[in-house]
Protein backbone atom coordinates (compact mmCIF):
# COMPACT_ATOMS: atom_id res chain seq x y z
CA UNK A 1 0.00 0.00 0.00
CA UNK A 2 0.96 3.85 0.21
CA UNK A 3 2.75 3.07 3.60
CA UNK A 4 5.02 0.88 1.71
CA UNK A 5 5.82 2.74 -1.27
CA UNK A 6 6.57 5.98 1.76
CA UNK A 7 8.67 4.00 3.41
CA UNK A 8 10.68 2.66 0.31
CA UNK A 9 11.46 5.73 -0.49
CA UNK A 10 12.48 7.19 2.84
CA UNK A 11 14.94 3.92 2.75
CA UNK A 12 16.24 4.87 -0.63
CA UNK A 13 16.61 8.23 0.57
CA UNK A 14 18.53 8.06 3.49
CA UNK A 15 21.28 5.77 1.62
CA UNK A 16 21.54 8.07 -0.76
CA UNK A 17 22.40 10.92 1.76
CA UNK A 18 24.80 8.54 3.54
CA UNK A 19 26.75 7.49 0.10
CA UNK A 20 26.53 11.27 -0.90
CA UNK A 21 27.14 13.52 2.53
CA UNK A 22 27.12 17.11 2.10
CA UNK A 23 25.79 17.14 -1.93
CA UNK A 24 23.23 19.58 -1.17
CA UNK A 25 22.10 19.89 -4.79
CA UNK A 26 22.35 16.68 -5.55
CA UNK A 27 20.03 15.57 -2.81
CA UNK A 28 17.83 18.08 -3.44
CA UNK A 29 17.33 16.81 -7.03
CA UNK A 30 16.54 13.29 -5.32
CA UNK A 31 14.29 14.49 -2.75
CA UNK A 32 12.28 16.53 -5.53
CA UNK A 33 11.46 13.67 -7.74
CA UNK A 34 10.96 10.92 -5.50
CA UNK A 35 8.83 12.15 -2.79
CA UNK A 36 6.35 12.26 -6.10
CA UNK A 37 7.02 9.00 -7.07
CA UNK A 38 5.09 7.46 -4.11
CA UNK A 39 1.55 6.94 -6.13
CA UNK A 40 3.99 4.87 -8.44
CA UNK A 41 5.33 2.84 -6.14
CA UNK A 42 2.22 1.98 -4.62
CA UNK A 43 0.16 1.38 -8.18
CA UNK A 44 3.15 -1.09 -9.03
CA UNK A 45 5.08 -2.95 -6.43
CA UNK A 46 7.40 -4.62 -8.50
CA UNK A 47 9.28 -1.06 -9.38
CA UNK A 48 10.36 -1.80 -5.64
CA UNK A 49 10.88 -5.54 -5.91
CA UNK A 50 13.39 -4.89 -8.75
CA UNK A 51 15.66 -1.65 -7.13
CA UNK A 52 14.10 0.45 -9.48
CA UNK A 53 14.91 3.53 -7.12
CA UNK A 54 18.16 2.25 -5.54
CA UNK A 55 19.46 1.89 -9.41
CA UNK A 56 18.45 4.87 -10.67
CA UNK A 57 20.26 6.81 -7.55
CA UNK A 58 23.14 5.30 -8.43
CA UNK A 59 25.00 6.74 -11.04
CA UNK A 60 26.20 3.60 -14.00
CA UNK A 61 30.12 5.64 -14.11
CA UNK A 62 31.48 8.62 -12.31
CA UNK A 63 34.41 10.14 -14.12
CA UNK A 64 36.94 12.64 -13.05
CA UNK A 65 40.02 14.18 -14.68
CA UNK A 66 42.75 16.27 -14.15
CA UNK A 67 42.69 19.39 -16.53
CA UNK A 68 46.02 20.91 -17.20
CA UNK A 69 46.93 23.67 -19.43
CA UNK A 70 48.91 26.66 -19.79
CA UNK A 71 47.41 30.25 -19.70
CA UNK A 72 48.33 32.96 -21.32
CA UNK A 73 51.27 34.00 -19.21
CA UNK A 74 52.84 30.97 -19.84
CA UNK A 75 51.74 29.73 -15.73
CA UNK A 76 50.52 26.31 -15.56
CA UNK A 77 46.77 25.66 -14.10
CA UNK A 78 45.20 23.04 -13.30
CA UNK A 79 40.79 22.40 -13.17
CA UNK A 80 39.00 19.21 -12.20
CA UNK A 81 37.04 17.94 -15.57
CA UNK A 82 33.75 15.68 -14.38
CA UNK A 83 31.38 13.31 -16.58
CA UNK A 84 28.52 11.75 -14.75
CA UNK A 85 27.23 8.73 -17.15
CA UNK A 86 23.64 8.84 -15.04
CA UNK A 87 21.41 6.52 -16.82
CA UNK A 88 21.42 4.43 -20.38
CA UNK A 89 18.41 2.36 -19.99
CA UNK A 90 16.98 4.06 -23.19
CA UNK A 91 19.70 5.12 -25.13
CA UNK A 92 23.56 6.75 -24.98
CA UNK A 93 24.45 8.50 -21.97
CA UNK A 94 23.19 12.79 -23.29
CA UNK A 95 23.50 15.82 -21.49
CA UNK A 96 25.68 18.64 -21.72
CA UNK A 97 29.13 20.18 -20.44
CA UNK A 98 29.07 23.08 -17.46
CA UNK A 99 32.49 25.40 -17.72
CA UNK A 100 31.86 27.12 -14.57
CA UNK A 101 33.50 27.94 -11.38
CA UNK A 102 30.95 26.48 -8.78
CA UNK A 103 30.64 22.84 -11.01
CA UNK A 104 31.63 19.98 -8.46
CA UNK A 105 30.33 16.67 -7.87
CA UNK A 106 27.34 17.78 -6.57
CA UNK A 107 26.33 19.98 -9.38
CA UNK A 108 26.95 17.31 -11.84
CA UNK A 109 25.61 14.84 -10.28
CA UNK A 110 22.21 17.23 -9.73
CA UNK A 111 21.97 18.16 -13.61
CA UNK A 112 22.88 14.16 -14.54
CA UNK A 113 20.24 13.31 -12.36
CA UNK A 114 17.71 15.31 -14.08
CA UNK A 115 18.50 14.65 -17.35
CA UNK A 116 17.29 11.23 -17.21
CA UNK A 117 14.28 11.82 -16.65
CA UNK A 118 13.83 15.23 -19.15
CA UNK A 119 16.01 13.12 -21.47
CA UNK A 120 12.94 10.54 -21.28
CA UNK A 121 10.43 12.62 -21.52
CA UNK A 122 11.46 14.07 -25.03
CA UNK A 123 10.35 10.83 -26.26
CA UNK A 124 13.94 10.30 -27.89
CA UNK A 125 16.53 7.66 -27.38
CA UNK A 126 18.59 9.14 -25.10
CA UNK A 127 20.15 8.32 -21.77
CA UNK A 128 21.15 10.98 -19.44
CA UNK A 129 24.65 11.88 -18.81
CA UNK A 130 26.20 15.61 -17.83
CA UNK A 131 29.50 16.94 -17.20
CA UNK A 132 31.63 20.13 -16.52
CA UNK A 133 34.42 21.20 -15.18
CA UNK A 134 35.48 24.00 -12.25
CA UNK A 135 36.99 26.31 -14.85
CA UNK A 136 35.80 30.12 -15.30
CA UNK A 137 35.79 31.01 -19.30
CA UNK A 138 35.18 34.98 -17.91
CA UNK A 139 38.28 37.05 -18.34
CA UNK A 140 39.94 34.04 -20.38
CA UNK A 141 41.05 34.75 -24.10
CA UNK A 142 39.99 32.93 -27.09
CA UNK A 143 43.38 31.21 -27.02
CA UNK A 144 43.10 30.03 -23.25
CA UNK A 145 39.55 28.76 -24.11
CA UNK A 146 40.92 26.78 -27.20
CA UNK A 147 43.52 24.98 -25.13
CA UNK A 148 41.45 24.09 -22.12
CA UNK A 149 39.08 22.73 -24.31
CA UNK A 150 41.65 20.83 -26.10
CA UNK A 151 43.28 19.86 -22.48
CA UNK A 152 39.36 18.16 -21.14
CA UNK A 153 38.46 16.56 -24.39
CA UNK A 154 42.69 14.84 -24.10
CA UNK A 155 41.18 12.77 -21.27
CA UNK A 156 37.30 13.12 -22.13
CA UNK A 157 37.33 11.58 -25.51
CA UNK A 158 38.29 7.99 -24.83
CA UNK A 159 34.89 7.38 -22.39
CA UNK A 160 32.42 9.52 -25.20
CA UNK A 161 31.01 7.95 -28.20
CA UNK A 162 28.30 8.72 -31.28
CA UNK A 163 26.68 5.51 -29.63
CA UNK A 164 28.15 5.37 -26.03
CA UNK A 165 27.91 9.16 -24.54
CA UNK A 166 27.10 12.26 -26.01
CA UNK A 167 27.88 15.54 -24.82
CA UNK A 168 26.74 19.03 -25.61
CA UNK A 169 27.08 22.48 -24.29
CA UNK A 170 25.55 23.73 -20.70
CA UNK A 171 26.71 27.16 -19.07
CA UNK A 172 30.31 28.17 -19.96
CA UNK A 173 30.08 25.73 -23.32
CA UNK A 174 28.23 27.04 -26.69
CA UNK A 175 29.15 26.95 -30.01
CA UNK A 176 32.93 28.01 -29.85
CA UNK A 177 33.65 25.99 -27.15
CA UNK A 178 31.92 22.64 -28.73
CA UNK A 179 33.97 23.85 -31.66
CA UNK A 180 37.21 23.45 -30.09
CA UNK A 181 35.95 20.07 -28.07
CA UNK A 182 35.36 18.09 -31.59
CA UNK A 183 38.02 19.60 -33.44
CA UNK A 184 40.16 17.65 -30.52
CA UNK A 185 38.31 14.94 -30.95
CA UNK A 186 38.66 14.44 -34.54
CA UNK A 187 42.11 14.97 -34.31
CA UNK A 188 42.48 12.18 -31.28
CA UNK A 189 40.38 9.34 -33.16
CA UNK A 190 41.64 10.10 -36.99
CA UNK A 191 37.75 9.99 -37.72
CA UNK A 192 34.82 13.00 -38.80
CA UNK A 193 32.30 11.24 -36.34
CA UNK A 194 30.40 14.33 -35.71
CA UNK A 195 27.56 11.93 -33.59
CA UNK A 196 29.34 12.44 -30.80
CA UNK A 197 28.51 15.93 -29.98
CA UNK A 198 25.50 17.97 -30.20
CA UNK A 199 25.42 21.49 -30.31
CA UNK A 200 28.10 22.19 -33.52
CA UNK A 201 28.33 24.72 -35.86
CA UNK A 202 26.41 24.50 -38.91
CA UNK A 203 28.93 23.62 -41.21
CA UNK A 204 30.32 20.54 -39.59
CA UNK A 205 27.16 18.51 -38.67
CA UNK A 206 25.20 21.23 -36.18
CA UNK A 207 21.52 21.25 -36.16
CA UNK A 208 19.40 24.33 -37.39
CA UNK A 209 17.32 25.34 -34.47
CA UNK A 210 19.67 23.63 -31.70
CA UNK A 211 20.67 27.24 -30.57
CA UNK A 212 17.02 28.27 -30.04
CA UNK A 213 15.89 25.15 -28.92
CA UNK A 214 15.84 25.37 -25.31
CA UNK A 215 14.37 28.98 -25.46
CA UNK A 216 11.79 28.23 -28.37
CA UNK A 217 10.47 25.02 -26.50
CA UNK A 218 10.16 26.84 -23.07
CA UNK A 219 7.77 29.02 -24.93
CA UNK A 220 6.25 26.24 -26.83
CA UNK A 221 5.37 24.57 -23.64
CA UNK A 222 4.23 27.00 -21.68
CA UNK A 223 2.13 28.30 -24.78
CA UNK A 224 -0.22 24.85 -24.02
CA UNK A 225 -0.06 25.79 -20.48
CA UNK A 226 -1.32 28.65 -20.30
CA UNK A 227 -3.71 27.61 -23.29
CA UNK A 228 -5.50 25.19 -20.47
CA UNK A 229 -6.52 27.82 -18.84
CA UNK A 230 -7.37 30.91 -21.16
CA UNK A 231 -4.43 32.55 -20.83
CA UNK A 232 -2.06 33.15 -23.48
CA UNK A 233 1.32 35.14 -24.07
CA UNK A 234 -0.10 37.94 -26.01
CA UNK A 235 -0.27 41.37 -24.01
CA UNK A 236 1.43 39.46 -21.40
CA UNK A 237 4.65 40.86 -19.11
CA UNK A 238 7.47 38.65 -18.68
CA UNK A 239 10.67 39.28 -16.50
CA UNK A 240 13.37 36.56 -17.66
CA UNK A 241 16.66 35.90 -15.47
CA UNK A 242 19.88 35.25 -17.35
CA UNK A 243 20.85 36.69 -20.60
CA UNK A 244 22.09 33.19 -22.34
CA UNK A 245 21.01 31.14 -25.22
CA UNK A 246 18.18 30.01 -23.12
CA UNK A 247 16.74 33.37 -22.19
CA UNK A 248 17.73 35.05 -25.52
CA UNK A 249 15.24 32.58 -27.59
CA UNK A 250 12.33 32.05 -25.32
CA UNK A 251 12.32 36.13 -24.96
CA UNK A 252 12.42 36.24 -28.81
CA UNK A 253 9.74 33.69 -29.43
CA UNK A 254 7.46 35.04 -26.42
CA UNK A 255 7.63 38.61 -28.13
CA UNK A 256 7.29 37.16 -31.46
CA UNK A 257 4.03 36.28 -29.67
CA UNK A 258 3.29 39.55 -28.51
CA UNK A 259 4.37 39.36 -25.05
CA UNK A 260 7.01 42.80 -23.47
CA UNK A 261 10.04 41.54 -21.86
CA UNK A 262 10.24 44.32 -18.70
CA UNK A 263 13.42 42.78 -17.35
CA UNK A 264 16.44 40.35 -17.71
CA UNK A 265 19.63 39.99 -15.88
CA UNK A 266 23.36 38.60 -16.19
CA UNK A 267 25.57 37.95 -13.24
CA UNK A 268 26.40 41.55 -12.63
CA UNK A 269 22.66 42.97 -12.17
CA UNK A 270 19.58 43.24 -14.24
CA UNK A 271 17.90 45.48 -17.17
CA UNK A 272 14.43 47.27 -16.67
CA UNK A 273 12.47 49.03 -19.01
CA UNK A 274 8.50 48.91 -18.58
CA UNK A 275 8.10 49.49 -22.46
CA UNK A 276 9.70 46.20 -23.47
CA UNK A 277 13.26 44.93 -23.46
CA UNK A 278 14.75 45.41 -26.95
CA UNK A 279 15.58 41.44 -27.83
CA UNK A 280 18.02 42.15 -30.63
CA UNK A 281 20.27 44.06 -28.51
CA UNK A 282 20.29 41.70 -25.89
CA UNK A 283 21.23 39.31 -28.48
CA UNK A 284 24.33 41.57 -30.05
CA UNK A 285 25.75 42.65 -26.83
CA UNK A 286 25.64 38.89 -25.55
CA UNK A 287 25.94 36.43 -28.61
CA UNK A 288 28.07 38.71 -30.62
CA UNK A 289 29.76 41.06 -28.34
CA UNK A 290 30.39 38.53 -25.53
CA UNK A 291 29.81 42.00 -23.67
CA UNK A 292 27.80 42.40 -20.32
CA UNK A 293 24.38 43.47 -19.67
CA UNK A 294 24.66 46.85 -18.24
CA UNK A 295 26.27 47.87 -21.49
CA UNK A 296 22.22 47.68 -22.72
CA UNK A 297 21.39 51.19 -21.32
CA UNK A 298 23.97 52.77 -23.05
CA UNK A 299 22.40 52.30 -26.50
CA UNK A 300 18.82 52.56 -24.41
CA UNK A 301 19.34 55.55 -22.02
CA UNK A 302 15.77 55.49 -21.26
CA UNK A 303 16.31 51.34 -19.57
CA UNK A 304 17.65 51.21 -15.81
CA UNK A 305 20.48 48.74 -14.54
CA UNK A 306 20.27 47.24 -11.39
CA UNK A 307 23.42 46.26 -10.31
CA UNK A 308 21.54 43.20 -8.31
CA UNK A 309 20.81 40.37 -10.16
CA UNK A 310 18.27 38.27 -7.49
CA UNK A 311 16.23 41.72 -6.68
CA UNK A 312 14.78 40.92 -10.46
CA UNK A 313 12.17 39.24 -8.91
CA UNK A 314 10.95 42.15 -7.24
CA UNK A 315 9.47 43.52 -10.88
CA UNK A 316 6.14 42.49 -11.53
CA UNK A 317 5.31 40.34 -14.41
CA UNK A 318 2.68 38.18 -15.29
CA UNK A 319 5.23 35.65 -16.53
CA UNK A 320 8.00 34.66 -14.91
CA UNK A 321 11.40 32.74 -16.62
CA UNK A 322 13.92 31.33 -14.43
CA UNK A 323 16.65 30.82 -17.28
CA UNK A 324 20.01 31.64 -15.45
CA UNK A 325 21.06 28.82 -12.78
CA UNK A 326 19.84 26.80 -10.48
CA UNK A 327 18.08 27.80 -6.61
CA UNK A 328 17.86 31.39 -8.17
CA UNK A 329 14.44 31.53 -6.28
CA UNK A 330 14.02 30.39 -2.59
CA UNK A 331 10.54 30.05 -0.88
CA UNK A 332 11.15 34.22 0.18
CA UNK A 333 11.37 34.60 -3.70
CA UNK A 334 8.49 32.48 -4.73
CA UNK A 335 6.42 34.33 -1.76
CA UNK A 336 6.94 37.42 -3.52
CA UNK A 337 6.17 36.61 -7.05
CA UNK A 338 2.77 35.37 -5.29
CA UNK A 339 2.36 38.67 -3.71
CA UNK A 340 3.06 40.32 -7.02
CA UNK A 341 0.45 38.26 -9.02
CA UNK A 342 2.27 36.52 -11.05
CA UNK A 343 0.06 33.93 -13.18
CA UNK A 344 3.00 31.35 -14.30
CA UNK A 345 6.81 30.55 -13.50
CA UNK A 346 8.50 28.26 -16.55
CA UNK A 347 11.44 27.17 -15.58
CA UNK A 348 14.22 27.45 -18.47
CA UNK A 349 17.48 26.81 -16.38
CA UNK A 350 17.92 23.65 -14.65
CA UNK A 351 16.58 23.43 -10.81
CA UNK A 352 15.84 27.01 -10.61
CA UNK A 353 13.42 27.03 -7.53
CA UNK A 354 14.02 25.40 -4.08
CA UNK A 355 12.38 22.98 -2.75
CA UNK A 356 10.62 25.97 -0.47
CA UNK A 357 9.60 27.79 -3.78
CA UNK A 358 8.08 24.83 -5.80
CA UNK A 359 5.58 24.53 -2.90
CA UNK A 360 4.89 28.19 -2.65
CA UNK A 361 3.90 27.71 -6.36
CA UNK A 362 2.08 24.46 -5.95
CA UNK A 363 -0.09 25.81 -3.12
CA UNK A 364 -1.18 28.69 -4.72
CA UNK A 365 -2.84 29.42 -7.87
CA UNK A 366 0.33 30.25 -10.48
CA UNK A 367 0.49 27.78 -12.62
CA UNK A 368 4.43 25.52 -12.58
CA UNK A 369 6.05 24.49 -15.35
CA UNK A 370 8.99 22.31 -13.98
CA UNK A 371 12.21 22.62 -15.43
CA UNK A 372 12.96 18.61 -16.95
CA UNK A 373 9.40 18.89 -18.67
CA UNK A 374 9.23 22.80 -19.97
CA UNK A 375 13.45 22.81 -20.64
CA UNK A 376 13.73 19.60 -22.75
CA UNK A 377 13.49 21.25 -26.23
CA UNK A 378 17.14 21.98 -26.04
CA UNK A 379 18.10 18.03 -25.70
CA UNK A 380 15.09 17.37 -27.73
CA UNK A 381 16.69 18.94 -30.67
CA UNK A 382 20.03 17.28 -29.90
CA UNK A 383 18.45 13.80 -30.19
CA UNK A 384 17.46 15.42 -33.74
CA UNK A 385 20.72 16.35 -34.70
CA UNK A 386 22.21 12.98 -33.65
CA UNK A 387 19.69 11.49 -35.59
CA UNK A 388 20.57 13.80 -39.00
CA UNK A 389 24.16 13.03 -38.24
CA UNK A 390 24.02 8.99 -38.63
CA UNK A 391 21.01 9.22 -41.45
CA UNK A 392 24.16 11.93 -42.86
CA UNK A 393 21.31 14.40 -43.83
CA UNK A 394 20.22 18.28 -43.19
CA UNK A 395 16.46 19.14 -42.02
CA UNK A 396 15.34 23.15 -42.77
CA UNK A 397 14.70 25.12 -39.58
CA UNK A 398 11.07 24.52 -40.26
CA UNK A 399 11.40 21.21 -40.37
CA UNK A 400 13.00 21.11 -37.12
CA UNK A 401 11.06 23.79 -35.81
CA UNK A 402 7.63 21.84 -36.46
CA UNK A 403 9.42 18.39 -34.85
CA UNK A 404 10.19 20.58 -31.79
CA UNK A 405 7.05 21.95 -31.51
CA UNK A 406 5.22 18.44 -31.59
CA UNK A 407 7.54 17.43 -28.93
CA UNK A 408 7.02 19.81 -26.50
CA UNK A 409 3.00 19.43 -27.02
CA UNK A 410 3.11 15.77 -26.31
CA UNK A 411 5.21 16.62 -23.26
CA UNK A 412 3.03 18.83 -21.93
CA UNK A 413 0.49 16.87 -22.69
CA UNK A 414 2.28 13.20 -21.12
CA UNK A 415 2.99 15.58 -17.85
CA UNK A 416 -0.91 16.33 -17.53
CA UNK A 417 -2.16 13.29 -17.79
CA UNK A 418 0.58 11.48 -15.55
CA UNK A 419 -0.10 13.88 -12.92
CA UNK A 420 -3.99 13.35 -13.38
CA UNK A 421 -3.96 9.30 -13.44
CA UNK A 422 -1.60 9.75 -10.20
CA UNK A 423 -3.89 11.67 -8.12
CA UNK A 424 -1.71 15.34 -8.39
CA UNK A 425 -4.09 16.51 -11.35
CA UNK A 426 -2.47 19.77 -12.49
CA UNK A 427 0.56 19.62 -10.69
CA UNK A 428 2.99 19.35 -13.68
CA UNK A 429 5.80 19.01 -11.40
CA UNK A 430 4.68 15.49 -10.27
CA UNK A 431 3.45 14.54 -13.99
CA UNK A 432 6.98 15.23 -15.02
CA UNK A 433 8.62 13.04 -12.98
CA UNK A 434 5.95 10.80 -13.04
CA UNK A 435 6.20 10.28 -16.86
CA UNK A 436 9.58 10.60 -17.43
CA UNK A 437 10.18 7.95 -14.01
CA UNK A 438 7.79 5.52 -15.60
CA UNK A 439 9.60 5.52 -19.41
CA UNK A 440 13.14 4.74 -17.98
CA UNK A 441 11.77 2.11 -15.37
CA UNK A 442 10.00 0.27 -17.56
CA UNK A 443 13.33 -0.52 -19.81
CA UNK A 444 15.30 -1.34 -17.21
CA UNK A 445 12.59 -3.64 -15.69
CA UNK A 446 12.68 -5.42 -19.59
CA UNK A 447 17.04 -5.21 -19.39
CA UNK A 448 17.17 -7.13 -15.91
CA UNK A 449 19.39 -6.04 -13.10
CA UNK A 450 22.04 -4.30 -14.53
N1 LIG B 1 22.45 21.41 -21.29
C1 LIG B 1 21.16 21.24 -21.90
C2 LIG B 1 20.19 20.67 -20.87
O1 LIG B 1 20.27 21.01 -19.72
C3 LIG B 1 21.22 20.48 -23.22
C4 LIG B 1 21.86 19.13 -23.15
C5 LIG B 1 22.04 18.46 -24.54
O2 LIG B 1 21.67 19.03 -25.54
O3 LIG B 1 22.57 17.34 -24.52
O4 LIG B 1 19.32 19.90 -21.15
Amino acid sequence: GTQAARDYVTGVYKTVKQRNPNEEEFLQAVREIIDSLVPVFTAYPEYMNYGILERMTEPERFITFRVPWVDDNGKVQVNRGFRVQFNSAIGPYKGGLRFHPSVNASIVKFLGFEQVFKNALTGQLIGGGKGGADFNPKGKSDVEIMRFCQSFMTELYRHIGPDTDVPAGDIGVGSREIGYLFGQFKRIRGAFEPGVLTGKGLRYGGSLTRKEATGYGTIYFAQEMLADKGLAFEGSTLVVSGSGNVSIYAMEKAVELGATVVACSDSDGFIYDEEGINIDTVKQLKEAGNERIYSYVEKHPHAQFVDDCSSIWSIPCDIALPCATQNEIDGETAQLLAENGVKAVCEGANMPSNLEAIDVFLNSDILFAPAKAVNAGGVAVSALEMAQNSGKLSWTSEEVDAKLHEIMKSIYQNCRQAAKDYGHPGNLAAGANIAGFIRVADAMMEQGII
